[in-house]
């Protein structure tokens, strides 16, 4: 069933080339369905789309500006440098974005309840506030690692009013967590919707998140030819699941003379459980319902993964970008620990503006893509996330250092 050339491209089902596809239980399948059918349906009503727009504004904040760094830009001496302000929606993130569409998306399927997988903890929050905002009951799964990593997220939950339900299978960390929402939802799955946080798991959450999250790109692609009057030469994201990075590409994903970088994390080093480099190292199998690249032994056993940033050490990644790997579309590179901390003090420095330690990966590359570029070409970053979340984390890190 893995690596197969033959698995159909057929639009509609899932797959986008061989990858995607729904590999899960039989009692999930109707709930997939079902979740389709509403999907599909609520893209295609005003009544929907005005409601989610008017969320995405009132409750998340958007648009979130585009903003010009001209000391970075200075600084660096190539090409200008934008920022797309993710960071400034409401709970720090483009999280956001996801969880109230699908909210929403559970309310219309009259279900009270939702539960969610989380690492860095970003999506829990923003999952425990679409909750709170829509009287929805809501408990976010957690490894006891991130637990421990991301104190003040677990605590952001709570306070909001969703249950935390600690992991302790595996390395303690997001795949860990994914598999306990999987698990949960098999027994629960009447009156529960599951909000997945990125563009992974089985059809049709990918088509889903990227579609919530391509607000960000639409609103990018008006904005730089606002701004420009041109769109951007590249695009750079952080790559963990993909979905800030599938946000922002798939609205330019036609115009060619935009190129896109997705950043995975480089981690300590390229050796094995040093890394969580899914689509520069991995090869192709079935994690967490849908064939995509994966980072695996060759008995196909799920590696562990490091990175300095608890919302990229996911060993999987969406299926939509192993597609766009392999067509060649998207260049899918990494960046290490050490790189991401140092573009994090840059940034921090010259605009003022402390990106999460996951959008850091970007700002590394675009970092490195602006300095060969002429300064008429323009690199523009998805600013994934603020960084307030990761200051304890921070501290540690540059007191080690010292
Ligand atoms: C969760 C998170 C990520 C990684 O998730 P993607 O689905 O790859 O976007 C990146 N940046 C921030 C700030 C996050 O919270």
């Amino acid at each position: 069933m893995t690596d197969n050339n033959d698995t159909p491209d057929a639009s509609g089902e899932g797959y986008f080339g061989r990858f995607g596809g729904q590999f899960v239980p039989e009692t999930l399948v109707a709930a997939l369905q079902q979740l389709d059918t509403e999907f599909t349906s609520a893209m295609s009503d005003d009544s929907f789309l005005d409601e989610l727009a008017r969320c995405n504004r009132e409750i998340g904040g958007r648009p979130s500006e585009l903003y010009f760094c001209k000391r970075l830009t200075e600084q660096i001496g190539g090409a200008k440098i934008y920022l797309k302000r993710e960071d400034m929606n409401h709970t720090g993130a483009h999280k956001i974005n996801n969880t109230l569409g699908q909210a929403l998306l559970c309310l219309r399927m009259g279900k009270k309840r939702v539960i969610a997988e989380t690492g860095a903890g970003q999506h829990g929050v923003a999952t425990a506030t679409a909750a709170a905002v829509f009287g929805l009951e809501c408990a976010v799964y957690m490894g006891t690692e991130d637990i421990r990593r991301q104190s003040l997220n677990v605590f952001r939950m709570k306070l909001l009013g969703t249950e935390v339900v600690p992991v302790t299978s595996g390395q303690r960390t997001l795949k860990d967590a994914c598999n306990e929402a999987l698990r949960e939802w098999m027994s629960s799955v009447e009156g529960t919707h599951y909000i997945l946080g990125s563009v992974t798991g089985p059809h049709p959450f990918p088509t889903i998140v990227r579609e919530f999250q391509s607000v960000i790109g639409r609103e990018a692609r008006a904005q730089m030819l606002e701004a420009e009057n041109r769109l951007p030469d590249v695009i750079v994201a952080c790559v963990g699941g993909g979905s800030n990075a599938a946000g922002i590409f798939a609205p330019m994903i036609e115009d060619a003379e935009v190129a896109m970088v997705g950043v995975e994390a480089g981690g300590r080093s390229m050796s094995p459980g040093d890394h969580a480099a899914t689509l520069c190292v991995g090869s192709p199998g079935v994690l967490h319902g849908s064939l995509s690249y994966v980072l695996q032994d060759e008995d196909g056993q799920t590696a562990d993964v490091h990175s300095i940033s608890a919302g990229l050490d996911y060993p999987g990644v969406g299926p939509e970008h192993s597609y766009w790997k392999d067509t060649g579309r998207v260049q899918y590179t990494n960046c290490t620990d050490d790189e991401a901390m140092d573009a994090l003090v840059t940034l921090s420095r010259t605009e003022g503006v402390i990106p999460a330690l996951e959008s850091s990966h970007a700002v590394a590359e675009a970092i490195k893509q602006a300095a060969k570029l002429d300064s008429d070409k323009i690199v523009l970053i998805n600013l994934s996330g603020r960084g307030d979340k990761d200051c304890n984390e921070i501290q540690e890190i540059l007191a080690r250092k010292e």
